[in-house]
């Protein structure tokens, strides 16, 4: 890719997208276009040099507009949320076919080379996912498809529309399933945040607090694999640019499978704060295990996301951290 080609990144306003426009801002892309429908003054990230623009990609006419001059198109858009949102707001998840939709149209009649979509590992068959001691899935196991209602349907047929463009119009597309990414920048309160965020910013409550208190979702034996930040962002770049993955849905996912409560201690352990820890049964907790099998992606890449939970956790909790002080100052953050 010539690095004066124009990028264009749909949900730049939002964590993964956000985090994308950097990294092809940090790699010396002169020409990128940013694309959320939040108003500008309330994307979690805002790069210097990047054209920004503050619009809402489930209008047809706004992906035309999006998409004009485009070689790639990266489109990380869509309305969701951690388990308390996308078990809520089915409907709303299921709307962000509407994304999918336009973009995919405009990037082909503006000849996008190369589309990447974001879909998900709630895309697989949650009959797989009934055992804390989960299986890893496999690319395979999305079929016969059972996905989580709403978000997961959502995803899998966009995964199909993006195949099909491939096959009927030759339109190169990849489609990474994402498992759980966490890392700075992202949402960490307000009810969209995900497990590694709210159980920071639980745990600094706490602490702030003097109240040793903190509610868990389920039993806490529920497990799940966290990549990242920047192995995501990583593995986006690396995906797209690899012609064998087109219209191929691949795991982009950590394959360390780690339960809430191994997550809640090393929490503890990072922010220095013992826990009295009460579990919330009928809170949404989503399936009982789900795991990335890696086989794949090391096999086409060599490659799979290399940041060890640990690492990526001190920097999430120093970074909520420091949102939860601004906060308190009255400074502006992201939640
Ligand atoms: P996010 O909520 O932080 O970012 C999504 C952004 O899309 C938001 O800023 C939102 O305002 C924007 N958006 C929503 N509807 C829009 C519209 N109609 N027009 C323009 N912008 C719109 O979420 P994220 O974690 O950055 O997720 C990015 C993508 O990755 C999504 O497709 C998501 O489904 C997928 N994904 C994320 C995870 C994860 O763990 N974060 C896991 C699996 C899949």
């Amino acid at each position: 890719m010539n690095k004066n080609d124009l990028i264009v990144i749909t949900g730049a306003g939002g964590f993964i997208g956000g985090a994308l426009t950097r990294y092809f801002h940090d790699q010396g892309f002169t020409h990128i276009r940013a694309v959320d429908k939040k108003p500008l003054p309330q994307w979690y990230q805002r790069v210097p040099g990047v054209e920004s623009l503050s619009l809402d990609v489930s209008y047809r006419d706004n992906c035309t507009r999006v998409c004009e001059g485009a070689v790639e198109v990266y489109n990380l858009a869509a309305d969701m949320g951690g388990m308390g949102f996308i078990e809520k707001y089915r409907i709303e998840c299921l709307r962000s076919i509407l994304i999918n939709t336009h973009m995919l149209e405009a990037a082909y009649w503006a000849g996008g080379q190369r589309y990447f979509f974001s879909s998900s590992a709630c895309a697989y068959n949650v009959e797989l996912q009934q055992d804390p001691d989960v299986r890893a899935l496999k690319e395979s196991d999305a079929y016969p498809a059972m996905p989580e209602r709403g978000y997961g349907w959502e995803k899998l047929v966009s995964e199909i529309f993006c195949q099909e463009y491939a096959a009927e119009r030759g339109m190169k597309t990849f489609i990474a399933r994402f498992h759980n990414v966490y890392g700075p920048h992202g949402t960490w309160d307000g009810g969209r945040e995900k497990a590694p965020a709210a159980l920071s910013r639980k745990a600094i409550e706490a602490k702030e607090s003097g109240d040793p208190g903190i509610t868990i979702w389920g039993d806490g034996h529920q497990t799940r694999s966290f990549m990242y930040i920047d192995d995501c962002v990583k593995g986006i770049d690396l995906i797209t640019h690899y012609d064998e993955l087109v219209a191929t849905p691949i795991n982009l996912g950590s394959n360390v499978l780690v339960s809430i409560n191994d997550l809640v201690s090393l929490i503890e352990e990072i922010g220095e704060v013992t826990l009295e820890r009460a579990y919330d049964l009928d809170a949404p907790k989503g399936v009982a295990g789900r795991n990335s099998d890696n086989t794949f992606i090391k096999q086409v890449l060599n490659w799979e996301p290399e940041t060890t939970l640990k690492a990526g956790m001190e920097k999430t909790y120093a970074w909520i951290e420091q949102q939860y002080a601004d906060r308190q100052a009255g400074k502006p953050t992201v939640s």
